[in-house]
């Protein structure tokens, strides 16, 4: 160490480097790290190779210190800087930091959830912070059956969820979970608000592209519709477009989940009335066969809270 000191202030002293220059070097080479990578690697640098090493051990103590602070103008944001030698010279290396790891892992995971026209923030969710409530928990417990019994065996089918119950319960945060929790495992899923895709849908007639959607949408590892039923459907995107992909997902034995209000009782008869009035029986009901054959209904509609109130007084 008292080497160290004696050659750097020899360094310092011989060359005539101007006085604000040798403040900055005095100061870098009172820094904990670097007086101990000097100390680890004495044999391998001499004064001249510190000395030629000057502006990369300032660089380390500048960036150690921006990186400390939490500072905003660091040279690489989310590593920390790291000295190693270098063809016998000193060099600053950045390695990612566990926070910035744990942030590229994420957007992996992101990466494979594919959201159409979902609300901002549901690829955020998951089933760790997932909050139980007594509407959410056999959903909750379900979801999680499911997600065991798919890791265990991705290629078997897996009957799907279909999570029904009123606005704002939690049907399509759960979805994004169930979502989120397969992706963390490297599955893709897509996630559709069913009621979006059906307009662009009608939209791509337009542009020819309506096939290749269907294609895309109909292959897809796993598959969520969300808000299935929340608006009136023509029979064409009852028949040609959910009809295809739910037939084609059948027979494929794709995994299949689905959200909606309407329990599946009351999506039959939604789908009997195509928007022109007329009364489709058969074609609902071919509809729902694959609705059931794909997925498990579930209640996410607990107690009436309101009315267990009136009832205890
Ligand atoms: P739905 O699709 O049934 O209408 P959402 O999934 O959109 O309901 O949920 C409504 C709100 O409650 C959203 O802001 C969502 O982030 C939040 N939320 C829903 N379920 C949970 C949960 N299990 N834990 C934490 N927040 C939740
Ligand atoms: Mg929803």
């Amino acid at each position: 160490m008292d080497d160290i000191g004696k050659s750097l202030t020899k360094i310092i002293k011989e060359r005539k480097w101007n006085e604000e220059f040798n403040q900055l070097m005095k100061e870098v080479m009172r820094d904990p790290d670097v007086v101990s990578f000097i100390q680890e690697h004495s044999e391998m640098l001499d004064n001249s190779a510190i000395e030629k090493s000057a502006a990369k051990l300032y660089e380390f103590v500048n960036e150690k210190k921006k990186y400390q602070e939490n500072k905003e103008n660091q040279l690489a944001p989310g590593y920390q800087p790291n000295l190693i030698m270098n063809h016998h010279y000193i060099d600053v290396t950045y390695v990612p930091t566990a926070e910035l790891v744990a942030k590229q892992r994420e957007k992996s995971i992101k990466n494979l959830i594919h959201s159409m026209d979902m609300p901002k923030g549901i690829r955020e969710a998951t089933l760790d912070d997932f909050q139980n409530t007594s509407e959410r928990l056999q959903a909750k417990m379900e979801a999680m059956d499911f997600i065991e019994a798919y890791l265990t065996a991705p290629k078997k089918f897996h009957r799907g969820l279909y999570l029904q119950g009123s606005f704002g319960v939690g049907k399509t945060y759960l979805l994004g979970a169930i979502a989120h929790d397969l992706a963390e495992s490297g599955f893709p899923s897509t996630l559709m608000h069913f009621p979006s895709f059906a307009v662009e849908m009608k939209q791509s007639i337009g542009e020819n592209t309506t096939g290749e959607k269907i294609e895309a949408v109909k292959r897809a590892p796993i598959l969520m519709l969300d808000d299935i039923g929340a608006d009136s459907m023509s029979s064409w995107i009852r028949d040609d477009v959910l009809g295809v992909i739910l037939q084609y997902r059948m027979q494929e034995q794709l995994p299949t989940f689905f959200s909606s209000n309407l329990d599946m009782k009351q999506l039959e008869e939604h789908l009997t009335f195509s928007q022109r009035g007329e009364d489709e029986p058969l074609k609902a009901q071919r509809i729902m066969e694959r609705v059931r054959f794909l997925a498990k209904e579930v209640t996410m509609q607990g107690v009436n809270r309101r009315q267990q109130q009136y009832e205890n007084n």
